[in-house]
C-alpha cells in the first residue's frame, strides 16, 4: 500500500524539518555575517549606494567615513549597487 507509506513519511517529514527551519529563521537574524558578503557604504546625505571595492571611485567623494556592512544589510537600507563597480 504505497499511498500509507507516503502519509506516514510526509508526517515524519514535518516534524524534523520544522525545528530545522526554525533554527535557520532565528539564525539568520543573529548571525547576519553568515551571509557571507560584506560591502562599503558611505554615510553621507547624498549617498544612496555600495560599494564592494573600498578604494572604490564613488567612495572617493564620501564626506562621512566608510562602513563596513553586510550586503543585505546595504539592500535594507534601499541602496544599489554603485555605478563605477564592475
Ligand atoms: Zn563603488
Amino acid at each position: 500500500m504505497p499511498k500509507t507509506r507516503i502519509l506516514i513519511r510526509s508526517d515524519l517529514n514535518i516534524k524534523y524539518i520544522m525545528p530545522l527551519l526554525l533554527v535557520l529563521f532565528f539564525s539568520s537574524f543573529s548571525m547576519p555575517l553568515n551571509e557571507g558578503t560584506n560591502v562599503y557604504i558611505c554615510k553621507g546625505k547624498s549617498s544612496k549606494k555600495y560599494h564592494y571595492k573600498k578604494a572604490c571611485r564613488g567612495l572617493s567623494n564620501c564626506s562621512t567615513k566608510t562602513y563596513q556592512v553586510p550586503l543585505t544589510e546595504a539592500r535594507e537600507m534601499g541602496r544599489t549597487l554603485c555605478g563605477w563597480e564592475d
